[in-house]
Order: C-alpha cells, then sequence, then structure tokens
C-alpha cells in the first residue's frame, strides 16, 4: 500500500481510544472518514472505569475549544465544576486563595477522566463510520510489512477480527495484523506504537522521568462538605512535594501526593500504615481529618511514575502519526497533557481544509505542534517548582499582584504566563514561552524598583512594557 494515499483512498486505524484518540474519532466521522479505532481497555459504556490514573483532570481553554469544534460540549458541560483558583493550605490549616485570572470566565474545570472519555467514546460511537474495537491491546506497527499487530483480550481463538476491509492474517491464536496505512497513535504515554518504531530505528525516543512520583487518594464527599471550597483547586505546597485535591461531582474530592521516590521525605519511608499516619499528621493535619480511609487508599492505590516524552520524529511518511501523549508526554503540573492533546486533535482537523494526501498533512502537523509540545514541557516542569515551593513565598505573591496589574494597564500586551496558557488558546504555548520570559524580566524589574511605600513605579511599568513587549497578535 502507498503511503502516499490520499486521505479517504483506505480505512483510518486510530490506536487508543483515550481521551485524544476517541475526540479526534469523532472530529473525522464528521468528514465523512472510514474509522477503526481500538482500546486495549474494555468498552467504558458497559464496564466499570479503571481506578489508578488521575481520576480528575484540570479542563481548560485549548481543551474547551477543541471539544467545541467537535460539537460535544453540550454532554461535557454536566461534568464540570469550575475551579477559579488555588486554595493554599499552611501547614497551621490556614487557606487563602490565589485566583488564576481576574476575569469572570477566567476559571479552570474538574471533570472526570473516565465520564468525559465515555462522553467522547458514545459520541464517536453515533457515527457509523466509526468501528469500535475494545480489548484489543495493539502490540505494535512493523513498516516494513505494513501491518499493525494486536492481541484480542480473553480469546483463544481469531474469532473476531477488527479491520473493515481487511483479512488479518493469525499467528498466535489470539494474535492477528491489520494494514498500518494510514494509522494515527493515540495510545498514550507508554505507546506500543511509539516503541515499536523506536526498536526498529524509524523514530528516536528520549524519555525523562521525573525522581517524584505520584499517588491518588479519596477525600471523603461527608468529611469535605461545609470544609472544602468545591470551587477552587486545593493544594498544600510543603516545600520539595506537595498535596493537591480536585473536586468531583459527588461531592469527594480526589487528592493527589506528589513526593520523591527516595530520601528523607519520600515514598519510600512510608512504608505502613503507622509511617503514613504519622507523616500525614505531621504534613498535612487538616486533610488527613478528612481522608477517613487513607492508610487503606495509601496501600491499595498505585504509586505512579511521572515524565517528558521527546520523539523525533512524530510520524513516518504517510503511514503513521503519533498524537498526544504518544508523542509529547508531559509532567502533570500545569494541568495541560490532555488540553494539548485536544489541541492537536484541533490543529489536526483543521489542516484537513487543504490537504488531500496523508504525507504532506502529518509532516506540516507534526512542523507546527512541536515547538508547541517543546513549551508547555518546559512550561509544565517550571510550574512544579512554583506549586510545591513557590506559591508560600512573599516575592511570589507579590509579583502575581504586579503581573494582574499589568494586564489590568496594558492588556494588548501583558497578560500573565499561567493566563496566556490556560486562557488563551489564541496565544500558541511557545509564544506563551517567549513572552512569558521576558515579563519575568518586567516583574522582577518592578519589584525590585517598588516605593517604599510597597507601590509599583507604573511610569517605570509603562515604559518597560512597552519597549520590551509587542502587541500580542
Ligand atoms: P490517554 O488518555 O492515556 O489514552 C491512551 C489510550 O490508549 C487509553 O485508552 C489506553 O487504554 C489505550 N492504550 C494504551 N496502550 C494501548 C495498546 N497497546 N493498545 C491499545 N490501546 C492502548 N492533563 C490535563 O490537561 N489536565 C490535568 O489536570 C491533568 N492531570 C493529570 C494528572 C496526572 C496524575 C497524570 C498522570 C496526567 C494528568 N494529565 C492532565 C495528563 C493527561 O492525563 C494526558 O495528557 C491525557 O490523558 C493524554 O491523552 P491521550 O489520549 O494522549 O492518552
Amino acid at each position: 500500500m502507498s503511503s502516499s494515499a490520499t486521505l479517504q483512498e483506505h480505512p483510518l486505524n486510530i490506536v487508543g481510544a483515550g481521551l485524544a484518540g476517541a475526540l479526534l474519532a469523532v472530529l473525522l466521522a464528521r468528514r465523512g472518514f472510514q474509522i477503526n479505532l481500538y482500546d486495549r481497555r474494555p468498552d467504558p459504556r458497559t464496564t466499570a472505569a479503571e481506578g489508578g490514573r488521575s481520576i480528575n483532570l484540570a479542563l481548560a481553554a485549548r481543551g474547551i475549544r477543541a471539544l467545541e469544534r467537535a460539537g460535544v460540549m453540550d454532554d461535557i458541560r454536566p461534568l464540570l465544576i469550575p475551579m477559579r483558583g488555588r486554595m493554599v493550605h499552611d501547614l497551621s490549616g490556614a487557606t487563602t486563595l490565589q485566583p488564576y485570572g481576574q476575569r469572570e470566565h477566567e476559571v479552570i474545570y474538574s471533570v472526570g477522566r473516565a465520564a468525559l472519555n465515555r462522553v467522547l467514546i458514545e459520541a464517536a460511537a453515533r457515527h457509523d463510520t466509526v468501528s469500535l474495537h475494545f480489548d484489543q491491546t495493539c502490540l505494535g506497527a512493523n513498516l516494513e510489512r505494513n501491518v499493525l499487530r494486536f492481541r484480542t483480550a480473553g480469546s483463544t481463538a481469531p474469532a473476531h477480527k477488527p479491520g473493515t476491509t481487511n483479512s488479518p492474517s493469525a499467528t498466535h491464536l489470539d494474535e492477528y495484523e491489520t494494514p498500518l496505512t494510514p494509522t494515527i497513535a493515540t495510545d498514550g504515554a507508554g505507546s506500543a506504537v511509539r516503541v515499536s518504531l523506536t526498536a526498529a530505528n524509524h523514530v528516536v525516543t528520549r524519555e525523562d522521568w521525573l525522581d517524584h512520583d505520584y499517588k491518588e487518594l479519596t477525600i471523603a464527599a461527608h468529611a469535605a462538605r461545609n470544609v472544602l471550597d468545591t470551587n477552587a483547586l486545593h493544594i498544600w505546597p510543603r516545600g520539595g512535594f506537595m498535596l493537591i485535591a480536585l473536586p468531583n461531582t459527588d461531592g469527594s474530592f480526589t487528592a493527589t501526593l506528589f513526593l520523591a521516590r527516595t530520601g528523607p521525605n519520600s515514598f519510600a519511608t512510608l512504608t505502613d500504615a503507622t509511617t503514613v499516619a504519622a507523616f500525614f499528621q505531621r504534613e498535612f493535619p487538616d486533610a488527613l481529618a478528612l481522608m477517613p480511609n487513607l492508610t487503606r487508599d495509601f496501600a491499595a492505590n498505585p504509586q505512579g511514575q511521572l515524565g517528558t516524552v521527546h520523539l523525533t520524529p512524530w510520524h513516518v511518511g504517510g503511514s503513521v502519526l503519533l498524537l498526544g501523549d504518544a508523542a509529547h508526554a508531559i509532567v502533570p503540573f500545569h494541568g495541560q497533557g490532555m488540553n494539548a492533546a485536544f489541541e492537536d486533535c484541533s490543529v489536526l482537523d483543521s489542516l484537513l481544509d487543504r490537504h488531500t494526501r496523508w504525507e504532506p498533512l502529518f509532516a506540516e502537523f507534526s512542523a507546527s505542534r512541536r515547538p508547541n509540545a517543546a513549551a508547555i514541557a518546559a512550561m509544565a516542569l517550571e510550574n512544579y517548582t512554583e506549586m510545591r515551593d513557590t506559591v508560600l513565598d512573599a516575592g511570589f505573591v507579590r509579583r502575581k499582584a504586579i503581573a494582574m496589574d499589568l494586564e489590568r494597564r496594558f492588556p494588548d500586551r501583558f497578560i500573565p504566563r499561567y493566563s496566556m496558557v490556560m486562557f488563551h488558546p489564541e496565544i500558541p504555548y511557545a509564544e506563551a514561552l517567549r513572552r512569558g520570559s521576558i515579563q519575568a524580566e518586567i516583574l522582577a524589574e518592578l519589584d525590585k524598583n517598588r516605593d517604599p511605600r510597597g507601590n509599583t513605579d507604573i511610569a517605570l511599568a509603562q515604559q518597560v512594557v512597552a519597549a520590551r513587549l509587542d502587541p500580542i497578535q
């Protein structure tokens, strides 16, 4: 099969019906594409959600824009809980709300991963041109033979053979192959497609693992009621580590502990119920009071790893493209992995307006998204330090106030970096990173030159903003 095939000449494989894969299937089905959408999980419309992996997520403007483009926002809106800022909990239990933005609509939304994914899969399933194949684990791609290899979960014979036009050839009882071209791999951070392409030297992958892991825990609904503000992302920064919690629609909160793997304050020291309870009593006493099942959850829930995936290139000719976490997984501290993956989907969809072949489409997609993926990866890493260390710092709070003031005075030139990333999808991530570093210098200079009463020198602000920041396009 030629890799210069026109767009709708063959059915498109999408490997991974997670957040990006399911949204992409909806967007492409709206254009009439024949799609085979595969996932290794059972059908989430008929089975309970898998536990243990970021049960809720922060959805922001970039993600919302893509969901609107796919026409699914009406189904998703009821799942959303607005969060208007970070509620910072200090060691004494005192709380301070740090608003994310300064306009009414500048909020982010907590959304359950499983419910969001289910809505997207239901939306994909409404299109006759989408064939859904669950319990199908992709084992990798073979470019030389132009096939994708799958294993069917729990089967002993190749009775079920996904692939609408192709007759897969069975090798093992439960394994089969299907034509590769064209494939979009959205099989997440551990992508089997990426692993196979890397092993065959078609792409180069670098995975930078953090030396901090995470564990999800539950804050009970009855305990949280009237104690935790539902419309905030709660954070217990402790310098070097932190606990955060996002609200769920049932009144509970999903808490996530981010902590070093080894060392004095680390997962390695939390070996049993006694050490876990003592650690929470010392570091997060107000949260501990809301977690009646802490030690049980801690023992039962997995300890997850965090890292950044750097992949070069993102596509091989017109045969296969990787998208979302499969191409550019990032650490979760800016709450942007899903948002970036959704933005990938809308960018790819918009490129379909002017391409007729996969190879140039994949090439243009990669060229436009790679610098942005690199920028959000860098900002996400920086945000870990901000969340766990600096939010309690007086200088940080002062500079944040100056930034808000500059945005009010010079809205066409100065938008705080966090706001550019979360609320301004028209500003690419790479541009947010570029402007953000100029803005950081401006903020440091204005902070240093405050008058004795702590006021900003407005004349200086006007001068440096005009000189160093071009108007936002
Ligand atoms: P996934 O959602 O991981 O989907 C991959 C799909 O592929 C899954 O359905 C999986 O079953 C399937 N699959 C995997 N392997 C195979 C295989 N071999 N064969 C077939 N199917 C396969 N992002 C945000 O925007 N906001 C947040 O607040 C946020 N918080 C996070 C918190 C944590 C702790 C973590 C770990 C991540 C967080 N993220 C957040 C990032 C977000 O989860 C990811 O960026 C997002 O899920 C990427 O979507 P995806 O579709 O590319 O991958």
